[in-house]
């Protein structure tokens, strides 16, 4: 399904729902779920620590379990994610994984290690409604929303792989989550928040990944901003900018047609005052069309005094594309009008480039 230019896709479309999982539980529905299956409620802890701490869904391994018990638990761990493709370079230190879905759509995650950490980028959507029409993603439009067992699951087999001591650099941790794969997070709200809260909430309860090393990426839903505030989860968040101006922003983030620049950047200052996290503003750059020398001085007016960090990502230019990363020199000089409004600013690294695992290239065709 593809979407004309401009529009715009709020509501998934109406399908059948993945299996009910352990993940997508609170503790206390877990128990419930279990005393429901005919087991003592104490077997909802048990079977959670083997899923969140030593990240086994196979009841057979579960030998504190008395045979039946582990038949009838077997229906909260239903497989939801099937691999499709793995595809890895820098060495295996960077591997994407193309995931269907029961139903089978498709959708992509990214395990990225670095020296001192290991991010994961997630799926939240299969497809996007927002349709920014640089982004892989959004040119395929919305196939449906992901649940949240869908959405941990990503995490938890990049988590096992680690520990498994598959990726290279010795058996590891996932240190960061970033909500900057497939899908709009603020548009799949609810399911979006279940993830955050078992990947932060310590075992047996989840995953127990510090909220600092969670970042939820957003085009910019202002209602859901200012909601994401109120949960006490103090996770990163990232607004997609990519302009400073309405007028341009219309078009590149065609959510900007109903909440104006100033509207979401009040509804990001607003979310730093309350959670007193660093805001990271991501801005594409696109060669000639949204990185002149007096776009990044209006960027620089419009983000400077504040608690805020600005994220250059070269653009990764989407196949059939007219678009194009900037030049060099382009580039410097965006970066020197922000440092002379005394704005922290970085250039975003392009991994996973190759094996179209970097950003805005989640496109998860088959
Ligand atoms: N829907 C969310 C999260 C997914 S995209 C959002 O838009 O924030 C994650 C980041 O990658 C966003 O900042 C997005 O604008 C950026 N991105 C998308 N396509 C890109 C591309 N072709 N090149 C560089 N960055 C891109």
């Amino acid at each position: 399904m593809s979407q004309q230019p401009g529009q715009l896709t709020f509501v998934a479309p109406r399908r059948a729902k993945p299996a009910r999982h352990l993940a997508d539980l609170t503790m206390a529905e877990r128990r419930a779920a279990v005393a429901e299956l005919g087991e003592k409620p104490f077997r909802a802890d048990q079977l959670s620590r083997h899923y969140f701490s030593h990240l086994t869904a196979d009841v057979a391994a579960m030998s504190d379990l008395p045979a039946a018990a582990r038949e009838k638990l077997s229906a909260l761990l239903p497989p939801l994610l099937t691999s499709v493709r793995e595809l890895s370079t820098d060495q295996g230190t960077t591997r994407k994984t193309l995931w269907r879905l029961f139903d089978g759509a498709l959708v992509e995650s990214v395990l990225m290690r670095y020296p001192d950490r290991v991010t994961m980028c997630v799926s939240s959507q299969a497809g996007c409604g927002m349709n920014c029409p640089f982004c892989a993603t959004g040119q395929a439009g919305l196939t449906r929303n992901m649940s949240t067992a869908e959405i941990v699951e990503q995490v938890v087999s990049g988590a096992r792989a680690l520990a498994a001591g598959e990726v290279p650099g010795g058996p590891g941790r996932v240190s960061n989550i970033v909500f900057m794969g497939m899908g709009e997070p603020m548009a799949n709200y609810k399911q979006v928040i279940g993830a955050v809260r078992r990947f932060v909430e310590p075992a047996p309860d989840g995953l127990g990944i510090s909220a600092r090393g969670v970042t939820v990426s957003t085009v910019g839903l202002v209602p859901a901003i200012g909601k994401l505030a109120d949960e006490g989860l103090p996770v990163t968040l990232a607004l997609s900018l990519h302009a400073p101006d309405d007028e341009l922003r219309d078009t590149l983030v065609p959510i900007n047609t109903r909440w104006k620049v100033a509207e979401v950047l009040d509804a990001a200052w607003a979310y730093a005052a309350k959670t007193k996290r660093r805001i990271s503003i991501e801005y594409a750059l696109i060669k000639d069309i949204n990185d002149q020398e007096w776009r990044a001085d209006l960027l620089g007016k419009l983000v400077k005094n504040k608690l805020v960090h600005v994220n250059l990502i070269p653009l990764n230019p989407t196949p059939g594309s007219k678009w194009t990363a900037s030049r060099p020199e382009d580039e410097r000089a965006f970066v020197r009008r922000l440092q002379f409004h005394g704005v922290p600013v970085t250039v975003r690294d392009t991994r996973g480039r190759e094996i179209d695992g970097a950003c805005g290239q989640l496109a998860a065709a088959e």
